[in-house]
């Protein structure tokens, strides 16, 4: 049999990839600190387990509406009134499996073939993926480690060519955690106004902030009607295998979204979507005791990176990533292969350290690594320490498999 042109075409997630390794070298009896994947290590609260059992026992059993159950969907409005600022109506929005369903959603609803799609660089691993899948063509904004990865309006003027049709924000970014200023945010919303440009923002770290607030570009007069909201229960509530997204935006959108999942997958998950709505209606102190806690570790990691004066290290505003650039190690081998390319040094790191980054490639820049510090602090100093074994200002050149000290 021979797969379709549109399969072969759609690389695997690198960060789902080493998720894979990790979680097989773990099974193996390897103690791997977990830089990698981006998941909370915090259990889902109990009070959102417990709604989930008894919505079992309530019988939630069954299929539900595509877009969600209206207790969702009204949790969903109310949330997104309440933390964003932005009111939408009962067919404005829909639940979906995770917040990467709903992008897929969205690009399938607005792409059509040969589209260009705006994404600035660095970017989420999906989303070139998912753009090339509607059909469209990602058309990369670079920016740059010494301007903060921060884009001005004019990055995506020069790079807006007739063809694209829209652009895709994430603020806080994975993986910079850079988050849009509100100038610049305006600027954007002029920028798309004045070329009919639709926006899909994806705001999955909008509450995991740690000096300036993540606005939605949204609410910037003009804009509501032409942007798709994207969030999601992962992240903010650490329920990443619950697999609930959601996504918010003008009706005709937002129901051509429905229609692709009423024929892709029906409804999300019955008794996950009891669980988020639990999510959704909780107290303010529930993330804000899980943001507090990363942002301590944000301290660690950045105290532990400064020790090495190779690593370009940007301090994020949000989410909870570290994007390192690894270009001062050029001039440093392994096994004849440069050390400042991150596929190499994650691989060093893994193999030779026992810690897992992922490399910066798939986020689009390849001198680089991304560190997730969603991690309890002794993991953190430990992986840190891991890492001296290579990375310490003292250390010489490596050139020989074998010459790192074995870790634990
Ligand atoms: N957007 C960004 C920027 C992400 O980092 C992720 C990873 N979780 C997602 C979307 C997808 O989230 P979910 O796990 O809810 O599908
Ligand atoms: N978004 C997380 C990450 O970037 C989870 C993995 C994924 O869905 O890509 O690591």
């Amino acid at each position: 049999m021979e797969i379709s042109k549109r399969a072969a075409g759609v690389k695997p997630s690198p960060t789902l990839t080493l998720d894979r390794e990790v979680k097989s070298l773990t099974a193996a009896g390897h103690d791997i600190v977990n830089f990698g994947i981006g998941e909370p290590d915090f259990d889902t609260p109990d009070f959102v387990i417990e709604q989930a059992i008894s919505a079992l026992h309530g019988g939630a059993t069954k299929y539900t509406a595509t877009e969600g159950t209206p207790g969702l969907r009204l949790a969903i409005r109310t949330y997104l009134e309440r933390q964003v600022g932005l009111s939408y109506g009962p067919d404005e929005v829909m639940a979906t499996v995770g917040a990467k369903h709903a992008l897929a959603n969205a690009l399938l609803a607005l792409v059509n073939p040969g589209d260009g799609v705006l994404v600035p660089a660095p970017y989420w691993v999906s989303y070139p993926e998912q753009i090339r899948f509607a059909g469209g063509t990602p058309v990369f904004v670079a920016t740059s480690a010494e301007r903060g990865y921060r884009f001005a309006v004019q990055d995506l003027e020069r790079a807006y060519t007739g063809r694209v049709r829209g652009l895709i924000l994430n603020s806080p970014n994975n993986p910079t955690g850079a988050i849009i200023d509100p100038e610049t945010q305006e600027a954007v919303a002029r920028f798309a106004m004045d070329r009919d440009l639709w926006v899909i923002s994806d705001e999955i770290y909008h509450r995991l902030v740690y000096g300036p607030q993540a606005t939605s570009i949204a609410r910037v007069a003009g804009m509501r009607d032409r942007t798709v909201v994207i969030n999601g229960v992962s992240k903010s509530y650490a329920m990443t295998g619950w697999r609930i997204g959601f996504a918010a935006g003008p009706a005709p959108v937002i129901q051509a979204m429905i229609r692709i999942q009423g024929q892709m997958t029906s409804n999300p998950a019955t008794i996950a979507q009891a669980a988020a709505e639990a999510a959704l209606q909780s107290q303010e102190g529930v993330v804000e005791a899980m943001r507090a806690r990363f942002q301590a570790r944000r301290t660690v990691m950045l105290q532990g990176l400064a020790r090495f004066p190779h690593l370009q290290t940007v301090p994020p505003d949000g989410a909870f990533y570290v994007f390192v650039g690894t270009a001062g190690l050029r001039g440093q081998v392994w096994q004849g292969k440069s050390l400042a390319h991150g596929a190499v040094l994650a691989h060093v790191l893994l193999n030779e350290c026992g810690v897992a980054v992922v490399p910066g490639g798939g986020f689009g820049e390849p001198e680089a690594i991304r560190l997730s510090f969603a991690q309890g602090e002794d993991r953190i100093r430990e992986g840190l320490k891991r890492m001296g074994q290579i990375l310490s200002s003292t250390a010489t050149p490596v050139d020989e498999p074998g010459m790192v000290a074995e870790s634990s």
